[in-house]
């Protein structure tokens, strides 16, 4: 009966156009219709989401615009997000008005992702349940709000590199600088703060729900309930709770797990830096020479387009290390399978939100070297919150990288990391079965639509 009714409600779910924003949002997705709810994605033509058969369960309906695909490569994220909320604040509303004059099924709330924030004017004219969907961390979100009032307190002196507290901790957001929060290297900080000012605006917003875990993050959770002073529902890790259809937006080369089959239990470091991070060749070169000192077998995900200057294939590079047999590249790959296999003893990893949650899910332990916005804040909390990572800063030299790579490979602080980050991972589990704090979460945000 529960069943029944529930059916005749719909969610209008608005994803970002990013990889590691589409994947939770479909993840949502499924957790909201194995719940009973049928399920629409408004979507823009920069998402690439094709409805396949392992989605055909949900109705995708597009968002019109009229912007041209090089902006989301020209202009960087910040500016090309800005850019599309003007062009969406109108055509949404009339998407919106359709799928209401269309609907036989109530619509019962529409989620958003918190950078597509146009969404909120549109519900809020046609008084339906609006709802702030953040895919990064609870402290990324306060960060976020943080940059917002000092920008409005003392301008930009303290949030510009060399404005000389880079090192400084920010007030009460221990462990976090002023150089962790999240400025972004694509975009200049006052780009970022108008992008910010638009995020952190909950407006008519009935709730938010965000990807993570009470355990995680309770005082950033605590500090986002004061200031916003409406429900703060922690739901993740989501690709724990549901097992939700690959939304990869590139294609994953599945030979590397034939060839993890054949190592010796944690004894390869994965590498892999997210979807958009980009890296200059002499970086590549210091990592790829630090890898072959340390001794390990590693799996490296080199993007196509990735690495600035002149590319090196992937022949290339193998060719320069002199150990073809020690290390295996691939352009892309299932990274959670990599990480739940035996023979991955650790991630060297950009520190994105989804590739953090995946980490600590399967208890495997970080080298940190963050890229921009909150992949900052979240290395910080791996190496000095959860103490199950180690965050390699400044200008990258081959030395560090073998260094980095023996500490958690081969000393004995790498396996206390190891013992805390499964103890970790043994909670994140918890947390998504019956009676766990997300999944408690979950069924309290449902229960008010
Ligand atoms: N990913 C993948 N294969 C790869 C590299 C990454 O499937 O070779 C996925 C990864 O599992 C994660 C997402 O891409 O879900 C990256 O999201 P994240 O938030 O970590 O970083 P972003 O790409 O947003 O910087």
């Amino acid at each position: 009966m529960e069943e029944k009714l529930a059916r005749r409600r719909r969610v209008v779910l608005v994803p970002a156009p990013a990889q590691g924003h589409i994947t939770p949002m479909m993840q949502l997705a499924k957790a909201l219709h194995l719940k009973g709810f049928s399920i629409t994605v408004a979507q823009t033509k920069f998402n690439y989401l094709n409805p396949s058969n392992d989605l055909s369960e949900f109705q995708f309906v597009t968002i019109p615009e009229n912007l041209p695909v090089s902006d989301l490569r020209n202009l960087g994220p910040g500016r090309f997000l800005i850019k599309l909320a003007n062009e969406c604040y109108v055509s949404f509303k009339e998407l919106l008005g359709q799928l209401l004059a269309n609907e036989e099924e109530e619509i019962a709330c529409v989620i958003y992702d918190e950078f597509m924030y146009f969404v909120e004017v549109a519900v809020k004219e046609f008084k339906l349940r609006n709802v702030i969907f953040s895919t990064t961390s609870a402290t990324a979100f306060v960060c976020r709000f943080v940059m917002c009032k000092l920008y409005a307190k003392d301008g930009l002196a303290q949030l510009k590199e060399g404005g000389g507290r880079e090192e400084e901790l920010v007030p009460e957001l221990y462990p976090i600088r002023y150089k962790d929060l999240p400025s972004s290297v694509f975009a200049s900080v006052e780009c970022s703060v108008e992008l910010f000012k638009n995020t952190c605006y909950k407006g008519t917003a009935s709730s938010v729900i965000i990807n993570t875990v009470s355990c995680l993050e309770i005082s950033s959770l605590e500090w986002l309930r004061q200031e916003l002073d409406i429900p703060v529902y922690p739901i993740g890790p989501l690709h724990m709770a549901v097992s939700a259809p690959s939304t990869s937006l590139l294609e994953e080369n599945e030979s590397c797990i034939e060839w993890l089959n054949k190592q010796k239990p944690s004894s390869v470091i994965y590498i892999s830096l997210g979807s958009f991070t980009m890296v200059e060749t002499k970086e590549v070169l210091e990592m790829a020479y630090g890898l072959v000192s340390s001794n390990q077998h590693f799996l490296w995900v080199i993007r196509p387009g990735s690495i600035n200057g002149s590319e090196i294939s992937e022949e290339e590079l193998l060719k320069k290390m002199v150990i073809t047999d020690r290390g295996y590249i691939v352009k892309w790959a299932p990274q959670k399978q990599v990480l739940a296999h035996s023979a991955v003893g650790a991630f060297w990893s950009h520190c994105g939100w989804n590739s953090t949650l995946e980490s600590l899910g399967e208890g495997v332990p970080m080298i940190c070297r963050p890229f921009t916005t909150d992949q900052k804040g979240n290395a910080r909390y791996l190496e000095c919150v959860w103490k199950v990572g180690i965050q390699v800063e400044g200008k990258l030299e081959r030395g560090a990288v073998e260094k980095a790579v023996k500490r958690l490979m081969v000393d004995e602080e790498g396996e206390e990391m190891k013992r805390r980050a499964l103890s970790l991972k043994e909670k994140l589990k918890d947390s998504v079965l019956a009676q766990g704090s997300s999944h408690n979460s979950l069924d309290d945000f449902i229960k008010t639509l």
